[in-house]
């Protein structure tokens, strides 16, 4: 074993001493693992756990396990939650009130302490998501002192893509299968003849410690192109692309499109595509009593823009209609979010796609709406040449 590597071998035994490494060092380890069939995230212990032999068949609005022979470990695509789950939790207490006997007031913070968290099998698409996050709850303002304990201390192991889905669309968001940055250390999973394991890049000082007290070996030249031919082949292989436009300008061209008319009569207006998308951060307060009055508290959970009483304003909501919510989530999540945060707000996971119930799909309306601006703009110009 090398001391601190850059890069390196592990096998499935060393997979299971890395996890066994984050444990004992006092991480709660969460991964993959499979659960009313669907790859979800989990807390685990060991490698055993993993998904070994699982993919997954997506399409919009459909989602389905399937056995692979070649027993991968991180062969499926994203299941229902991601890694926002864990550091921006559904629902978290934020503080507690109890009043005593003699009239006085004690305030408790809703955690004592913020789990230690170590994520196993990040892909590139929700690094990018975290990073995103990062930005928005720990960046301005109004920062989530939650979840800026529970991020500053997650330790962060990514798998690069070599098998994407057919809802992904990461490469035409500017990402892509490879992991850039953003890690602690970053496997990519090889079974070819030379057998089964995992090529490991480190990416900070703690991956490169945690690494030294894993069984590994230096990496070969053979595993090394393996790998990378794997994940370059994946960046092929994408499912969807968004199309080729400046989706900023396109949804500020778009507010009055009829295509929003379409969507919006097949859209539930449920807000699982909201649920689902590792990026969407809105959340809502409320407060709970118990029937003495004596013990109150506050807690914080996800919100949709797609509720109708999301936009409620005195009187009423600002956003009543379903076509007005649809259209505020796209062109919040490809247009202004560059205003509000300086980056897109799709990472191109294809989240909303699989999990939509009626699967609407985002790159096809986004290319809907790039025609039909294509069209009118088309339509204008002509009106334009043949004016007497
Ligand atoms: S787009 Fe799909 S998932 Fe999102 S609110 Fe409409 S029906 Fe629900
Ligand atoms: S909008 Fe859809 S594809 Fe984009 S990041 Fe959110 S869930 Fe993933």
């Amino acid at each position: 074993m090398s001391d601190s590597p850059e890069t390196a071998v592990l096998d499935r035994d060393g997979l299971d001493g890395l996890i066994k490494v984050l444990v004992a060092g006092g991480r709660t380890v969460v991964g993959p693992g499979v659960r009313d069939g669907a790859v979800v995230l989990t807390e685990i212990a060991g490698a055993d756990e993993l998904p070994f032999g699982w993919g997954s068949e997506l399409e919009a609005g459909r989602y389905r396990l399937v056995q692979r022979e070649d027993g991968a470990a991180f062969a499926h695509t994203s299941g229902p939650q991601s890694w926002k789950n864990f550091l921006h939790p559904q629902r978290e207490k934020l503080w507690s009130v109890d009043r005593s006997s003699d009239g006085a007031l004690a305030v408790r913070p809703g955690r004592a302490q913020q789990p230690s968290y170590a994520f196993l099998g990040v892909r590139p698409c929700d690094l990018r998501a975290i990073s995103i996050q990062d930005r928005v709850l720990t960046g301005g303002h109004y920062e989530d002192s939650g979840y800026r304990a529970r991020r500053s201390g997650a330790f962060v192991v990514a798998a690069e893509c070599t098998v994407p889905g057919a809802t992904c669309f990461c490469v035409s968001m500017g990402g892509g299968p490879a992991a850039d940055a953003g890690f602690d250390l970053a496997l990519t999973e090889v079974v070819d003849t030379g057998g089964h394991r995992f090529f490991v890049r480190v990416g900070s000082e703690a991956g490169a410690e945690v690494l030294a007290h894993v069984p590994h070996r230096r990496a070969d030249a053979g595993t090394e192109t393996a790998a990378r031919g794997a994940v370059d082949a994946a960046r092929d292989r994408m499912g969807r692309a968004m199309p080729p436009v400046d989706l900023h300008a396109l949804m500020g061209d778009s507010l009055d499109a009829e295509r929003w008319d379409d969507v919006t009569s097949r859209c539930l207006t449920c807000g699982n595509c909201t649920m689902v998308c590792p990026t969407c951060f809105c959340t809502t307060t409320e407060e709970v009593t118990d029937l003495t009055g004596d013990h109150a508290e506050r807690w914080q959970r996800w919100d949709s823009c797609f509720d109708l009483d999301f936009s409620y304003l005195h009187g009423g909501a600002v956003r009543s209609s379903p076509r007005s919510r649809y259209r505020q989530w796209l062109t919040h999540k490809l247009g202004t979010w560059h205003d509000q945060f300086d980056s897109t707000g799709c990472v191109g996971c294809g989240r909303c796609v699989t999990w939509c119930p009626v699967g609407i799909d985002i790159t096809e309306e986004a290319t809907a709406l790039h025609d039909e601006l294509a069209a009118r703009l088309h339509g204008e110009q002509e009106r334009e040449e043949t004016k007497p």
